[in-house]
């Protein structure tokens, strides 16, 4: 299903052109517009879904078995030292286009640190308490 006014379903379903590294039936991998490194590349799926959290497993399955296979090309193409695989689902974890993607970013041994989080301390009973609810929702 597309979903109208959805920039990423017209980019997926060719509607919109751009430098597109990989096409199937499901998915369209593309350069992206504002890269954090280049060689930044998402992987989209052409059916539409918000986010993660609202997708199909088919979907994602072949989604995570697709960034497999494009942090491998993208790795040797671009002769980085790593691969991030980043995924943002909500505008509070910084998603801006609410249509799924998988973001692949080249990393190298000596390049700016640019995805991280703080570690923070943390407390043996609250840690319990939040496994606790969290497994009590699944
Ligand atoms: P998000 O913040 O939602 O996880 O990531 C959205 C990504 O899509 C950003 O990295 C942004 O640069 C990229 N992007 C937004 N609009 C376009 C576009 O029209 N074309 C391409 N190729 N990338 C886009
Ligand atoms: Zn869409």
């Amino acid at each position: 299903m597309k979903k109208d006014d959805c920039i990423f379903c017209k980019i997926a379903n060719g509607e919109i052109p751009s430098n597109t590294v990989y096409e199937d039936e499901r998915f369209r991998a593309i350069l992206d517009l504002s890269p954090a490194v280049k060689g930044h590349t998402l992987i989209i799926p052409k059916d539409h879904f918000d986010d993660l959290l609202s997708a199909s497993d088919e979907v994602l399955s072949d989604a995570v078995k697709l960034a497999k296979k494009i942090g491998n090309g993208v790795k040797e193409a671009l002769g980085c030292d790593g691969i991030n695989v980043v995924q943002n689902n909500g505008e509070a974890a910084g998603q801006t286009v609410h249509h799924l993607h998988i973001h692949i970013i080249p990393r190298y041994a000596d390049g700016e640190k640019i995805v991280t989080w703080p570690q923070l301390t943390s407390d043996p009973e609250e840690q319990a308490k939040i496994a606790a609810s969290i497994a009590g929702k699944l």
